[in-house]
């Protein structure tokens, strides 16, 4: 995509369909001139503004909206831009925005305001993300995390970090420009405390850095098990609502189904699949094929066991497999189910890690406590915000502590400092490449493409 900012662009920000309000967008140069087409009066910066637009080809009465005005260079993208609040529903919203364009906007493409916020430098790179991650957020936690992002929190973390990297660069152009002197301005070992601190800081960053992106996409949680065993409504009741439908009959559940449940606050996709029962039935094998495809990729294992039955060779077998597999152990939990159906000790008892009834509901607090404390142990406990969401993140984040520590090991090694100067340019340039500093075009069309028109 080019980028072509001296034209102005329009489109609806709001969800299509029926609604009382829909926005429409427009930015650029030409914004006010399109308003006064469409019949608005003389907007007053930031001021609500009730009107009557028109169509500016054939004069035809459009819809009472409210227009703002936000006058460059202090509006969302940067540019003039006008935001008309008109009623939604299927044709008023697309009669507006046909008027806007009608009178000369283009329509934007994806994420094209967004691009113009960043091009404008009203927003960095981290900013755009924690904006799609705002909207995107589907549990109290990921929420909080991309409010944090959106509002400078990781920017000007990153933007001291870098900071501090170049003053050690200065530091160390003192000892490249005065080579002789022993007794310079800066004491000896300033710059390798320097580095000391960084690396530090780098590593406080990472920190949670695989809870983070865990936050962002949700855990991959498969509920397995026999047949019958309760696994809908298990699925159903950490839900709480009825998404699947529960049966009487074995393996009639058709094939695995996902749903993001906020468990205290932090996202879980709940896959629930068919049982795992080997079978030539078409159905009840297609349903194998997904929970076997699902388990491969899980973050956590519900396996599900009733309280009341003793295993079979096959559960047994199952459960072996994945104790054996080296990180199959830490993603499994046990679950006991039904346990309200089998009051006397049960044969299964003692294996499941939590007993639960998905009838009753006893049981389920402490499964989401087990659910939340297996994926988030880091978080919970300290009650942080993650700081790093996104693997582009965590990659740049990682590459400039790899380069921090590659200049304190040339500094020990007595290397040039021209040489170990270049691990702190590396480590500045990795941030810069993640606050997009020095933007590429292709890390901005691949960013932007997440985007949904009107954002
Ligand atoms: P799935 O095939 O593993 O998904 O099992 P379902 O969730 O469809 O449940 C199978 C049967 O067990 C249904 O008749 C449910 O009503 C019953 N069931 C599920 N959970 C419980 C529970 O906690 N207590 C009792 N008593 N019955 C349950």
């Amino acid at each position: 995509m080019r980028d072509m900012l001296d034209d102005t662009i329009a489109a609806l920000a709001t969800a299509p369909g029926r609604a009382g309000i829909a926005l429409i967008r427009v930015s650029g140069p030409d914004a006010r001139p399109i308003g006064r087409a469409l019949g608005l009066p003389a907007l007053e910066p930031r001021r609500a503004t009730y009107a009557r637009v028109h169509h500016p080809e054939d004069g035809r009465p459009l819809d009472r909206v409210v227009a703002t005005l936000f006058v460059s260079p202090a509006s969302y993208t940067g540019e003039d831009v006008i935001e008309i609040g008109c009623h939604g529903g299927a044709l008023v919203p697309a009669l507006v925005l046909d008027a806007c364009l009608a009178a000369g906007a283009r329509p934007a493409e994806r994420g094209e305001f967004a691009r113009r916020a960043f091009l404008n430098g009203r927003i960095d790179l981290v900013q755009v993300e924690a904006t799609l991650d705002l909207v995107d957020a589907r549990s109290e936690e990921a929420h909080r995390a991309a409010l944090f992002q959106l509002e400078g929190g990781l920017s000007e973390r990153l933007e001291r970090v870098r900071e501090r990297l170049v003053r050690a660069q200065a530091m160390l152009g003192y000892e490249i420009d005065f080579p002789e002197e022993d007794e310079g301005p800066i004491e000896p070992g300033r710059v390798e405390e320097a580095a000391r601190e960084l690396e530090e800081e780098l590593g406080a960053l990472l920190r949670h850095a695989p809870e983070g992106e865990l936050l962002r996409e949700g855990v991959l949680t498969v509920i397995a098990g026999r047949p019958n065993v309760g696994k809908s409504s298990l699925f159903n009741a950490l839900l709480g609502t009825s998404r699947a439908i529960v049966t009487e009959l074995p393996g009639t559940t058709r094939d695995a189904i996902e749903a993001m449940a906020s468990v205290d606050g932090y996202p879980f996709r709940l896959v629930d699949t068919a049982g795992l029962r080997e079978t030539a039935e078409r159905v009840e094998g297609l349903g194998i094929e997904v929970a076997r495809r699902y388990l491969e990729g899980a973050d956590l294992v519900l396996f599900c066991l009733e309280v009341g039955r003793r295993p079979d060779a096959g559960e047994r077998a199952f459960l072996e497999e994945l104790r054996e597999d080296a990180d199959g152990e830490g993603r499994l939990i046990v679950v006991g189910t039904k346990a309200d159906a089998a009051r006397e000790p049960g044969p299964a008892r003692g294996l499941a890690d939590v007993e639960v009834s998905a009838e009753t509901g006893e049981g389920l607090d402490r499964l989401r406590e087990e659910l939340r404390s297996r994926a988030f142990s880091g978080l919970s406990r300290q009650g942080g915000t993650p700081l790093l969401t996104r693997r582009r993140q965590v990659r740049a984040v990682r590459r400039a502590r790899e380069e921090v520590r590659a200049f304190a090991g040339a500094r020990r090694e007595g290397l040039p400092p021209e040489v170990a100067a270049t691990h702190l340019q590396e480590a500045q340039l990795a941030l810069e490449d993640l606050l997009g500093v020095v933007e590429t075009d292709e890390i901005l069309d691949v960013l932007f493409a997440e985007f949904c028109v009107g954002k």
